[in-house]
């Protein structure tokens, strides 16, 4: 099942200077910063009701947020959608010809695992679903 968007993902040049942007846009400070070194990105995260933002900034300028700067300057990056059992999504969207780029799901940040569709097959937005490893 997929049940809700559980964050949208923002491209930033400086982590530090969206942080402050963003805990003023929002009137909330971060909760959490975190790395993930596959993707070579340092993420933050901002808890806004039921939905979070994430900003996604490029480590040494590499990997998919680099390119993503590089091409089209920061903005939004992806749409995160929280689901109930990631593999059987995956499965079930592969079935009705939608592009996978991880037919496996990976570690991702923020205690999750993730996997994303190409934005080919989704309208042009990159689709991540992820499934919480720790559901309350
Ligand atoms: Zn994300």
């Amino acid at each position: 099942m997929i049940n809700k968007i559980e964050h949208l993902g923002i491209a930033v040049t400086s982590l530090a200077e969206s942080n402050k942007l963003f805990a003023d846009l929002l009137g909330v400070q971060p909760y959490k910063e975190e790395g993930v070194e596959s993707e070579s990105v340092i993420t933050s995260f901002f808890k806004l009701g039921e939905s979070k933002v994430e900003l996604l900034e490029s480590v040494e300028g590499k990997g998919a947020i680099a390119q993503y700067l590089e091409k089209r300057g920061p903005g939004i990056h992806h749409v995160a959608l929280d689901v109930t059992d990631i593999e059987f999504e995956l499965n079930r969207l592969q079935g009705l010809g939608f592009q996978l780029i991880h037919a496996q799901p990976k570690p991702g940040a923020d205690g999750k695992k993730i996997a994303f569709l190409h934005p080919k097959t989704t309208n042009g937005v990159l689709i991540e679903l992820c499934e919480d490893m720790n559901p309350a």
